[in-house]
């Protein structure tokens, strides 16, 4: 052991809002938990969770198509949609409770209300979403959510994507004005603030290389310190993996079963970004459209406004590339290195069954510039090339895993992988992520400290006053939740 070797009771690896959400609940329903944070780069939240490294959309339903498919009979499935609504109520009563508390302050540096919108055309599509709100409309989660194909009414709802356009097929948008648009990164900014002022141990430049399980069954992490290149050696009773797309290859070293037959497939992003406030100004909303016929779920357009570095901007995308990286800061080699004798099989059927998603995914990272305008002009007919600039946006890992019933196959949300006696845990993949957050971190923990949790649990009913009641069945508790979080949260619609 050297002098800076350490023993505690938690590491968590990484400094993204999931390490900031896991370690503020721990310290709320056990204040006397050690942690320790280990961050390879300078800086929090400088990856996925940074404000321009992802959509900042406060998921939870209200304009992403991708949540309510079609059923082969034509109705709406509108499963998903109700659970990452639910979810997301949660994470708002828990950033409530910090506000309420003081342990943040300013919610308006992450949370913001803009309005939802989902905006389709052609026939078919207008179809798909009047079925889609008669679904959604009848649910009290969704119940403030309007319709119109009224041309006279989408020029108020969407003036910029209005602007010029030349009329040829049917329109229509939905719009829900309580949604929200979030700088996670600010979030997550806050809430490290928050554990340097609770004695957590937050190492900067520490990049965690591997992980060994102790005789005592204990975690033994290995870290080297960027700053003199030196080594140290950590142990936990428990570890969490929060290292964005890192965690893969940090959860394959730990060696537990659970880590076997997984693996991930990178996914880059660009956005056109515009801060002309001449255009800015005419646009308010989140606007989702449909996805091209055979694209992925992340690659749905959308044109969003933003508030990040306190300035209001337009974002459109992302457009989906492939890159062989697992973090924006990560290697050439990350995708090859991830490839192991236990999941080569996994890769390989679902590198087969993909094929068309990896052409699909070369084809959007040829695009030029000027075919990215064509794209965003759908959008905004108005749009000028020298308005818009290309940002590159964060790398997603989703996740390729063995099913029951399939191999090898490609997952679009976000996965938790907790080893069988709850020592250590990963979060994987990507959306909604960020937005269902608390939920994701509250399940690491009753799977990990099962005994503590029942002593813990009047501490999260306390900080989130609904967790384990479904609001769809309790209109009146869902206003209530509703009025409260917009107070705290100073939502104004
Ligand atoms: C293009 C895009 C759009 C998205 N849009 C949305 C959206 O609209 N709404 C939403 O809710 N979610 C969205 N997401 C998902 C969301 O960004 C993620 O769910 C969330 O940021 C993940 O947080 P994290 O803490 O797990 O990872 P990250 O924020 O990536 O943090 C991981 C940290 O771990 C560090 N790290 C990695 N390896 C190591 C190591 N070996 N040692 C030490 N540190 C390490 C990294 O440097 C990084 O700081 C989007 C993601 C992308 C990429």
């Amino acid at each position: 052991m050297n002098n800076k070797d350490t023993s505690t009771d938690v590491i968590l690896i990484g400094a993204g809002v999931m390490s900031a959400t896991l370690g503020t609940l721990l310290k709320e329903i056990s204040p006397h938990t050690d942690i320790t944070i280990f961050e390879k780069l300078d800086q929090p939240a400088k990856e996925s969770s940074n404000a321009w490294n992802n959509a900042g959309t406060g998921h939870s339903a209200l304009c992403e198509l991708n949540y309510t498919p079609e059923n082969p009979d034509g109705s709406i499935d509108i499963t998903k949609a109700l659970n990452i609504n639910e979810q997301f109520q949660l994470s708002k009563q828990f950033w409530s409770y910090l506000v309420n508390n003081g342990l943040i302050e300013q919610p308006e540096d992450f949370i913001r209300s803009v309005p939802h919108m989902s905006w389709v055309r052609g026939e078919d599509d207008v179809d798909f979403l009047k079925k889609r709100y008669e679904a959604l409309v009848e649910n009290p989660l969704f119940d403030d959510m309007e319709f119109t194909d009224e041309m006279e009414e989408l020029r108020e709802w969407l003036p910029l994507m209005m602007k010029n356009r030349i009329q040829t097929e049917p329109l229509a948008a939905t719009r829900v004005d309580t949604g929200t648009d979030m700088n996670f990164g600010a979030l997550s900014e806050k809430l490290f603030q928050y554990l340097a002022k609770q004695n957590v141990n937050l190492n900067y430049e520490h990049t965690v290389l591997d992980l060994k399980r102790t005789q005592e069954g204990a975690w033994e992490v290995k870290v080297q310190n960027n700053q003199d290149e030196t080594i140290e050696y950590h142990t936990a009773k428990h570890v969490f993996i929060g290292a964005g797309g890192g965690a893969l290859p940090l959860l394959q070293k730990t060696g537990i079963p659970e880590s076997k037959q997984l693996g991930g497939f990178p996914v880059s992003g660009v956005f056109l970004a515009c801060d002309n406030q001449d255009v800015v100004k005419d646009h308010h909303a989140k606007v989702y459209g449909k996805a091209a016929v055979g694209a992925p779920p992340m690659s749905v357009p959308h044109l969003d406004t933003r508030v990040i570095d306190g300035k209001e901007t337009l974002l459109f995308g992302p457009f989906a590339g492939f890159s062989p990286k697992f973090l924006k800061t990560g290697s050439n080699m990350d995708l090859i290195n991830s490839v192991k004798p236990n999941n080569a099989l996994t890769m390989v059927l679902s590198g087969a069954k993909n094929l068309s998603l990896t052409k699909y995914l070369i084809e959007q990272l040829a695009m030029s510039k000027e075919e990215q305008m064509e794209d965003l002009r759908a959008f905004v007919p108005t749009a000028e090339t020298e308005d818009w600039d290309v940002v590159t946006a964060g790398q997603r890992v989703q996740v390729i895993k063995d099913t029951e019933t399939e191999k090898g196959k490609l997952q679009f949300g976000s996965e938790v992988v907790t080893s069988e006696d709850g020592s250590i845990s990963a979060l994987l993949g990507a959306s909604p992520g960020a937005s269902v957050a608390i939920e994701l971190m509250i399940d690491i923990v009753r799977d990990c400290f099962p005994e503590e949790f029942k002593e813990w649990e009047p501490k999260i009913k306390e900080m989130i006053p609904t967790y384990g009641k479904n609001l769809s069945e309790n209109p009146d508790l869902l206003k209530d939740v509703h009025k409260t979080t917009a107070e705290a949260l100073r939502l104004t619609k």
